[in-house]
C-alpha cells in the first residue's frame, strides 16, 4: 500500500504545479483537496477539468485550512506570509510544494538532478544544459520551472539517464529535502523581494540547491556582489567529496571553466596530470553570443561536465541549442532600426544585460516593480540611451531615476496600462530612434499590469512593429 493512501493533503493554487501535484498524489491514493482564493472562468473550467478523478476543488476561500488536512503542498507563487500557511502552522501541518513532493516520490531513483538556478538565465541555462546532455546520448529532459511539472517526469514510466531541473528561489523555498548531483546558481540580483521578505531570504532560498550536492556546486566567479553565489557554496553543507567548482567570462583558474581567445575552456574536469585547460566549444557556438549567455553556457558545461560528459558533446550541444522567444529576440527592421524582444527581461538585472548588449538604445521600459529600484540600472545605461518610452503602473519610479542619472535623454511617459499602450509605444519609439539605432523593449519589470504574461506582452510588440513596418 502506497504511504499516501488515506493521507488528507490540500494543494494550494489550480495551476500547473497544482493540478501536477493533485493528480499524483490523489493517484496513489490520497484524499486531495484543491483549494484557490479565485472563483473566476479560468478557475471554474481548471476545476471542471478535476471531474470525475475524486479531487475535490474549493473556489474562492484561500485563507482557511480544509478539516482533517495532514499535508499542505503549495503552487510556488503563493507567499510565505499566506493565511493559509499560518493555519497550516497553527494546526502543526507541514507545507511543501511541488519539487519536495517529486523528491519524495522518487528522489534520485528516477534519475540524478543537474539543477540550476539563478535570478536570470535559468531556463536558457537548463535548455543548453538538456541540449549538451542530448548530444552525449543520454535520456534527459528539461523540467521544473520550466513548464513541465517534474512530479509528472519522475512518475513517467519512461526512464531518464539524468534531469536537467530548473528551479526558482519560491521552489526551492518549499523543498527543504531536495539533494542534487550537481547544482548551479548563475547570479544573484534583487528579484521578487515582496515574495522572500529581504534580499538575505532571497539568497538563502537560492543558496538551498547546494545543500547537500553529490559531486560539483557550480558558481559564478565575476558575480562578487555581496552575497555572492561563492558565499551561498560555502555556506552549503554538502557531501564529502563535493567540489566547487567556479565559471568565468576571463582565463580559468583550476577548478574553474572560462574564456581563453574566443574558446570555452575547462580546466576543472580534466586529469590532474593534464596542464592543458580541455577546450570545449568557441563562443560562436553559443547564440546569441552575448556575454550573459556565454556565461549560461559555461554554467550548462560546468555541470555537463560534472556529470561525465565529453568535450565534444558540450559544443555539438550547444551548437544544437536555439534560444527561446522574448529573450533578446530580433523581431524586424524598420527603416534602419532594430527591433528587440526582450519581454523575459522581467526585473533590472535581466534588462541589465541586454542594455549592456547594444549602443544607441531607445528603451521601452515599466510595469510591475516588485519592490525593485531602478538607479543604478538607468545610470549604467544612460551613456547609451537615446530615448526611452515608459509604460505600466510602476514606470514613476523609472521616470525618478532617469531624472536623477539620465536628465538628457528624452522620456515619453505613457500614462496608460492597457495592452493597446505597446502600439503607442513602439510608435512614439519610432519617432526616437534613427537608423543605426536599436528600439529595445526590455522592461525590467514583471508583466501582469498590463498583460497575462510577459509572452502576451512580447507578442503585442512584435505585432505593433509588424504593424509599424506594414504602414512604413
Ligand atoms: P529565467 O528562466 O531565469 O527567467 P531566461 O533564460 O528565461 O531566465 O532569461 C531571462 C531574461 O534574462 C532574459 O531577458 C535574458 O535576456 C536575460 N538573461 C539570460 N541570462 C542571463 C544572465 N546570465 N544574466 C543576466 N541576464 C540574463
Amino acid at each position: 500500500m502506497s504511504s499516501w493512501q488515506g493521507r488528507n493533503v490540500t494543494v494550494a493554487g489550480l495551476g500547473v504545479s497544482g493540478l501536477s501535484a493533485a493528480r499524483a498524489l490523489a493517484g496513489l491514493g490520497a484524499v486531495v483537496t484543491v483549494v484557490d482564493g479565485g472563483d473566476g472562468e479560468a478557475q471554474r473550467a481548471r476545476a471542471e477539468e478535476l471531474a470525475g478523478t475524486g479531487i475535490s476543488v474549493r473556489l474562492g476561500d484561500a485563507e482557511t485550512l480544509p478539516d482533517g488536512t495532514d499535508l499542505v503542498v503549495t503552487s510556488p507563487g503563493w507567499k510565505p506570509s499566506s493565511p493559509l500557511f499560518a493555519a497550516a502552522a497553527a494546526a502543526g501541518v507541514d507545507v511543501v510544494g511541488d519539487v519536495e513532493i517529486a523528491w519524495r516520490l522518487r528522489g534520485p531513483d528516477a534519475a540524478p538532478w543537474l539543477a540550476v538556478t539563478g535570478t536570470n538565465g535559468k531556463t536558457t541555462t537548463t535548455r543548453m544544459l538538456a541540449s549538451i546532455l542530448g548530444a552525449a546520448g543520454l535520456r534527459t529532459a528539461a523540467v521544473g520551472n520550466i513548464g513541465t511539472p517534474i512530479i509528472d517526469v519522475v512518475l513517467d514510466a519512461e526512464p531518464y539517464d539524468v534531469l536537467a531541473v530548473e528551479l526558482s528561489s519560491y521552489q526551492l523555498h518549499w523543498a527543504p529535502s531536495l539533494r542534487a548531483h550537481s547544482a548551479a546558481v548563475l547570479n544573484l540580483a534583487p528579484d521578487h523581494l515582496d515574495w522572500h521578505g529581504s534580499m538575505e531570504a532571497y539568497a538563502a532560498d537560492k543558496g538551498r540547491i547546494y545543500e547537500g550536492n553529490q559531486i560539483a556546486c557550480v558558481y559564478n566567479v565575476d558575480a562578487v556582489d555581496k552575497p555572492s553565489t561563492q558565499d551561498l557554496v560555502r555556506e552549503a553543507d554538502v557531501e564529502e567529496g563535493c567540489r566547487a567548482i567556479g565559471f568565468t567570462l576571463n582565463a580559468p583558474a583550476p577548478s574553474q571553466l572560462g574564456v581563453v581567445d574566443g574558446i570555452l575552456v575547462d580546466r576543472a574536469f580534466v586529469p590532474d596530470r593534464q596542464k592543458q585547460a580541455q577546450e570545449l566549444a568557441e563562443i560562436s557556438d553559443v547564440r546569441p553570443p552575448a556575454p550573459h549567455n556565454i556565461a549560461n553556457a559555461l554554467a550548462a558545461a560546468a555541470l555537463a561536465r560534472a556529470y561525465g560528459v565529453p568535450a565534444t558533446a558540450v559544443r555539438d550541444g550547444l551548437r544544437a541549442f536555439s534560444p527561446d522567444a522574448h529573450r533578446i529576440e530580433h523581431v524586424a527592421d524598420v527603416d534602419g532600426v532594430a527591433y528587440i524582444d526582450d519581454s523575459k527581461a522581467t526585473n533590472t538585472h535581466a534588462a541589465q544585460a541586454s542594455l549592456a548588449s547594444y549602443e544607441s538604445i531607445v528603451w521601452i521600459a515599466g510595469g510591475l516593480a516588485k519592490g525593485a529600484t531602478f538607479d543604478d540600472l538607468v545610470a549604467d545605461a544612460a551613456a547609451r540611451l537615446k530615448g526611452v518610452v515608459l509604460i505600466g503602473a510602476d514606470r514613476a519610479l523609472i521616470r525618478e531615476a532617469l531624472v536623477r542619472h539620465a536628465p538628457q535623454v528624452p522620456v515619453v511617459d505613457l500614462d496608460r496600462t492597457d495592452t493597446g499602450a505597446m502600439s503607442e509605444a513602439v510608435r512614439q519609439a519610432a519617432r526616437l530612434a534613427g537608423p543605426g539605432d536599436t528600439v529595445l523593449m526590455a522592461p525590467a519589470c514583471a508583466s501582469m499590469d498590463m498583460f497575462t504574461n510577459y509572452n502576451k506582452r512580447g507578442d503585442a510588440f512584435a505585432a505593433a512593429v509588424r504593424e509599424l513596418g506594414a504602414s512604413a
